[in-house]
């Protein structure tokens, strides 16, 4: 099960999800970056440090 953590990519931020699978996740890490960090799209490189973080 796919699992990423905010704290792994250097945020200061306890958010920590997981799902059956890595399309879900990033649909996950989506809704959480536009509403805990204001950030209503993740550019190419936010995503790239996002799927090295995802275990
Ligand atoms: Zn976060």
């Amino acid at each position: 099960m796919p699992s990423f953590k905010c704290k792994d990519i250097g945020l200061k931020c306890p958010f920590e999800t997981s799902a059956a699978n890595e399309f879900d996740l990033e649909q996950k890490i989506a809704d959480h970056a536009r509403e805990a960090h204001k950030k209503e799209h993740l550019s190419a490189d936010e995503w790239m440090k996002i799927k090295k973080a995802i275990h």
